[in-house]
């Protein structure tokens, strides 16, 4: 659409030593579009690509230092207190909350989030076997959430925008 604001819309700037004379007057007839643009990216998850290939599996992997024991997960290629290349370790999938927010606001990042029905759960899980906090959606009613709830990795198997999304928690049952 074509959105035209003329120049008799527009207040022009009175110069005394212009005489008044606006000398961008043919200049204020402003155009305005309204674009959309889409664009495609192709990029790689890099390092990281065994963590999503094997979410498609239903496995859960994180990466173990053999320096220090650290288990990391969310992976790190590298352990950051040793500096030494990591190896790849599957987790059981279960974990305990550590802590969380209750989201009344999507932020509609991408499909995946702006399918996400308000409020909704983030939490901070130790997954069993791991040194780290894994922050992600944990699929429950927020008056049921607690700090030390028991909860398990859930594989999503339809498709997804992003392959993170490939997972989220749910509470684990009795
Ligand atoms: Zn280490």
């Amino acid at each position: 659409m074509v959105d035209v604001i003329s120049k008799k819309d527009v207040q022009t700037v009175s110069d005394p030593h212009k005489r008044d004379i606006d000398p961008w007057a043919d200049f204020r007839l402003v155009e305005r579009l309204n674009l959309e643009f889409t664009q495609n990216y192709t990029h790689s998850l890099g390092k990281y690509s065994r963590f999503f290939v094997e979410l498609e599996n239903s496995r859960f992997m994180a990466t173990r230092c053999e320096t220090c024991e650290g288990v990391y997960a969310p992976p790190r290629p590298l352990c950051p207190q040793c500096l030494r290349v990591t190896q790849w370790v599957e987790l059981p999938g279960t974990g305990t909350v550590e802590t969380y927010s209750v989201l009344h606001f999507s932020p509609g990042s991408n499909a995946d989030v702006e399918a996400l029905k308000t409020p909704y759960i983030l939490a901070y899980v130790l997954l069993d076997g791991s040194s780290t906090l894994f922050p992600h959606i944990l699929d429950a009613p927020p008056d049921i959430v607690q700090i030390g709830m028991r909860v398990r990795v859930h594989y999503v198997d339809r498709t997804v925008f992003h392959p993170l999304h490939l997972m989220y928690f749910v509470p684990v049952e009795g």
